[in-house]
């Protein structure tokens, strides 16, 4: 690498969905475009990964807002098996601690609380000052933010959730080769891609950028940041001090932690397929478990907030054990020897993610259109956390990856206009 003015036209730094989306749109307009991704493989937080023939999605696994989503259309166009079915995270199976009354009741309390937010947003924009005072069901609103956004309500910002809920529909579809597959199966041809390449250093001198990995320098004409918040906002990647707003918004939008973990169901058990299944309703930190999803013979486990920041800190042995342990109390001890722990995601440890998905901290929603903003006409940012109302999705992340790409188009288009 090195040598002449500009090495390539556009370099990309990160190959998740928005790095893919802005390949995608930068594709066929005669420029040479690099895709530089620091792990071993494209997708990002998109991971399918293959365990015992089952394609598992470790990170996003849902197609939301599924009649508006560009994946969609993009499975579709290649005829991929969607499956459209609605999620089950409201059908519960019952037991001793969450009978049918109670989840009518825990469900009544989520949809007061969520009123009451959409409806008055509270003036400190602390999604938590929207809960009732000494709520029953406090523990579980507070489980399902765990879920939703990877972090308690006290540091969500009610702005950011509602901008999100105004602009969502409740179309939440799956691909049965897993989202993740479609992602990595869809970076065009025309980008060069370059795996294990960590940028470390990203400068402009006002004609170029260039770039440092362990590889060598790129000089480049404009570049594409798509890293998420927690490692824009950590020193991973050394930037112009110019851009500490930019790293200023990242941290006031962090990203949250979640963690899933898979069983395989061996042999024959009564388990029914597509039901949510609660540990503790009445506690924040409570593990939620998918029973037979795609009615595969799996329980997918989502741990949410505190409850995936104890896996990372813990171990992932330590984990399973607990959760079996869950299992056999909610389930009966026969169900305990048909359960083999299959993998686990661990997101907040990977040193190329640190977490799940953004969220913004009250008062700081404002900072996603921040993070977006192109600097200099030479770097532009896409990624899930600079989508003002589709932030923590892969669907989001792909439309800022689109919209970056169309901001640079527009700028090489006006300084041919200006020569
Ligand atoms: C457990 C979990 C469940 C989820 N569930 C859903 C869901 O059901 N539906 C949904 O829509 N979304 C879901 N999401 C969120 C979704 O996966 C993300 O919002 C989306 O994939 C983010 O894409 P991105 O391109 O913005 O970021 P990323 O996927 O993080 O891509 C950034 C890329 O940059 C690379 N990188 C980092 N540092 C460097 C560097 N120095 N040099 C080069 N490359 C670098 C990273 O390795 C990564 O590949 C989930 C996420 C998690 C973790």
């Amino acid at each position: 690498m090195g040598g002449k003015t500009f090495d390539v036209d556009v370099v990309i730094v990160g190959g998740g969905a928005a790095g893919v989306g802005a390949a995608r749109s930068l594709s066929g307009e005669g420029l040479s475009v690099w895709l530089l991704e620091a792990s071993q493989r494209i997708g990002g937080r998109g991971w399918t990964q293959s365990v015992d023939g089952l394609p598992l999605d470790m990170g996003c696994g849902w197609l939301h807002t599924a009649d508006r989503n560009a994946w969609r259309q993009i499975a579709e166009d290649l005829g991929w098996d969607i499956d459209r079915r609605p999620a089950a995270w409201d059908k519960h199976q019952p037991h001793p601690s969450f009978s049918e009354a109670e989840q009518a009741e825990a469900h009544a309390a989520f949809a007061a609380w969520h009123d009451a937010l959409m409806g008055a947003p509270p003036a400190s924009d602390r999604a938590s000052d929207a809960l009732p005072e000494g709520g029953r069901w406090n523990g579980y609103l507070q489980a399902m933010s765990g879920y939703i956004s990877g972090a308690p309500l006290e540091r969500i910002s009610a702005a950011d959730y509602i901008a999100y809920e105004r602009a969502a529909s409740q179309n939440n579809w799956r691909l049965r080769r897993g989202y993740g597959t479609l992602i990595a199966a869809n970076l065009p041809v025309d980008t060069v891609c370059r795996l294990a390449t960590p940028v470390e250093r990203i400068d402009t001198d006002g004609t170029s950028v260039t770039i440092a990995t362990p590889s060598g320098d790129l000089r480049c004409r404009a570049a594409i940041v798509t890293v998420s918040t927690n490692v824009l906002a950590s020193d991973a990647i050394r930037i112009p001090a110019a851009l500490d707003d930019h790293r200023h918004a990242a941290s006031q939008l962090p990203l949250g932690c979640d963690e899933k973990l898979f069983f395989r169901i061996d042999g024959d058990v009564d388990l029914p397929a597509e039901r949510a299944l609660i540990a503790d309703p009445h506690d924040a930190d409570s593990p939620v478990f998918y029973l037979r999803p795609l009615d595969r013979p799996v329980i997918e486990t989502f741990l949410g907030g505190r409850s995936a920041w104890r896996v990372s800190a813990e171990g992932v042995a330590v984990a399973f054990d607990g959760l079996l342990d869950e299992l056999q109390r909610l389930l009966g001890s026969d169900v305990r020897r048909h359960l083999r722990p299959l993998a686990a995601s661990s997101w907040s440890a990977n040193t190329y993610v640190r977490g799940s998905y953004s969220h913004a901290l009250p008062t700081f929603a404002a900072q996603r259109g921040v993070l977006a903003a192109p600097f200099e006409e030479k770097l532009f940012f896409a990624g899930e956390a600079t989508h003002v109302d589709a932030f923590s999705t892969a669907h989001g992340a792909l439309e800022s990856g689109t919209r970056a790409a169309a901001e640079l188009l527009a700028t090489f288009s006006g300084q041919r206009g200006r020569r």
